[in-house]
């Protein structure tokens, strides 16, 4: 099979990596891609290829794929999904896996995720959905002003305000709504109550009728230790977590998954991708605060590590219905995925400072360094992007993984490296 990969980040490494350990694909392609994909190599002693077109110029991407006759495209990223990259493949007869963009708008408008949550009572914050200010403002100040304004559409990322009185409520309906923050993603806004716990990620890779749920995992946004410091897209993830036991994630997966399965039926929504819904451990149970439309970045790196499957037979099912016949099989080891960002992520930062010590970190055992903003310059590798690299190891437990992905981080540098050192001690 001849696979074509989108997206640039340290998710799509670890999809590339991992597909391209198929005995199935003879040709794989990324386009954009990075430094470290360009460097992966197939079963058969093949390059993968990677091509200059970014992730969102959907016309030249559809011409890729007819040029070099795919098989597969395999989309990565959230933006390419909204704006029905699936559907337009689908009209030229490409086979894709992602969901289409009436299913990708459980990401791309947080108003549609949450009126559909309560349609069919999935678990989730109590909330409301607005289109004007004033009533925004309102219904904040019924919750206490502690609460968070969400802007409904795709805002990088940077479109949740977390509140923790009404003064900074109003100020963050305001910036949403009247000053335009997020341009017209904010046109409309969830307001959700504030949720506390223990968060988690969930994945459930689906084909339009089953769903098959991952393990567990957690991410850490904050850029400091402590979960101190600025959101980020993610500092660094582990797998499986301690806060859901099995029989524990199997209830979750029950009571969010089949009335998910069920409202999509209802709403003529073919949803076949992944489903990974972040999720609240309340007091009063699981509450889910958002739904994304694809792979976590970084948790894909960790899930990658220990899927035993073969992907691309698991893609393949996703896209033809078929995935009733499969067993997800996991290796018991724990993954640890440590994000190495550049200074000032996630703020400003410089580009081009070349990185040191990959090679004497690759060649540790059981660790696979991801890329993420990475390029080539000359022979040098070096910084492209906010995060750098998911330096990810497996482990007998969650200890041992933890030190081989500290070992692996400490033998890589670059100017200005930053990383959290507390990755997955809040499961120790
Ligand atoms: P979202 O993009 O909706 O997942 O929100 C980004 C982050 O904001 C989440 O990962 C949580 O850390 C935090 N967050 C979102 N909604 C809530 C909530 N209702 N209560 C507490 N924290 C929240």
């Amino acid at each position: 099979m001849k696979l074509l990969v989108i997206g640039s980040g340290g998710r799509e490494h670890a999809l590339v990596w991992k597909l391209a350990q198929s005995p199935h694909v003879t040709e794989l392609w990324c386009a954009p891609g990075n430094a470290g994909i360009a460097g992966e190599h197939l079963r058969n002693g093949k390059k993968v290829l990677c091509l200059d077109v970014a992730a969102d110029e959907l016309g030249t991407l559809v011409a890729c794929a007819q040029v070099n006759k795919i098989d597969l495209t395999v989309v990565g990223p959230d933006n390419p999904l909204a704006l029905g990259i699936v559907d337009l493949f689908q009209l030229h007869k490409l086979r894709i896996w992602g969901p289409n963009q009436k299913a990708a708008q459980f990401e791309s408008s947080k108003v549609f995720s949450q009126r559909f949550m309560a349609k069919y009572g999935i678990p989730t914050a109590r909330a409301g959905t607005f289109s004007n200010a004033k009533p925004a403002k309102a219904f904040a100040a019924s919750l206490g002003g502690r609460c968070v304004v969400k802007a409904d559409g795709l805002a990088l990322g940077k479109g949740v305000l977390i509140c923790a009185d009404q003064v900074e409520a109003k100020r963050a309906v305001d910036e949403i709504m009247v000053s335009k923050a997020f341009g017209a993603a904010g046109a409309r806004v969830v307001i959700q109550e504030y949720l506390e716990g223990t968060e988690v990620s969930l994945h459930a890779l689906c084909d339009g009728k089953t769903t098959k749920m991952f393990p567990t995992s957690q991410d850490h946004k904050r850029a400091l230790d402590g979960d101190l410091g600025l959101n980020t897209g993610g500092m660094g993830t582990y797998s499986p977590t301690p806060f859901l036991t099995d029989a524990q994630l199997a209830d979750t997966a029950k009571q969010v998954l089949e009335p998910f399965m069920r409202g999509c039926e209802a709403e003529g929504i073919d949803y076949r991708g992944i489903l990974y819904p972040g999720v609240m451990l309340t007091q009063d149970g699981p509450k889910i605060l958002e739904f994304n439309a694809r792979f976590g970045d970084p948790e894909t790196q960790v899930y990658l590590t220990r899927l035993e499957n073969d992907l691309v037979e698991l893609l393949d099912a996703s896209v033809n219905g078929k995935l009733g016949k499969l067993e997800l099989k996991w290796r018991p080891q724990a993954s640890v995925c440590v994000v190495m960002a550049s200074g000032g992520y996630p703020g400003n930062y410089v580009k081009g400072k070349p990185i040191l010590g990959l090679d004497q970190a690759a060649m540790l055992p059981n660790v696979k360094v991801f890329h993420a903003g990475t390029a080539r310059a000359g022979d040098q590798v070096v910084t492209n992007g906010g995060r750098v690299l998911g330096v990810t190891a497996l482990g007998p437990d969650l200890k041992a993984a933890q030190a081989a992905a500290y070992a692996a981080v400490e033998k890589i540098s670059f100017e200005g490296a930053h990383f959290r050192r507390d990755i997955a001690a809040k499961a120790m």
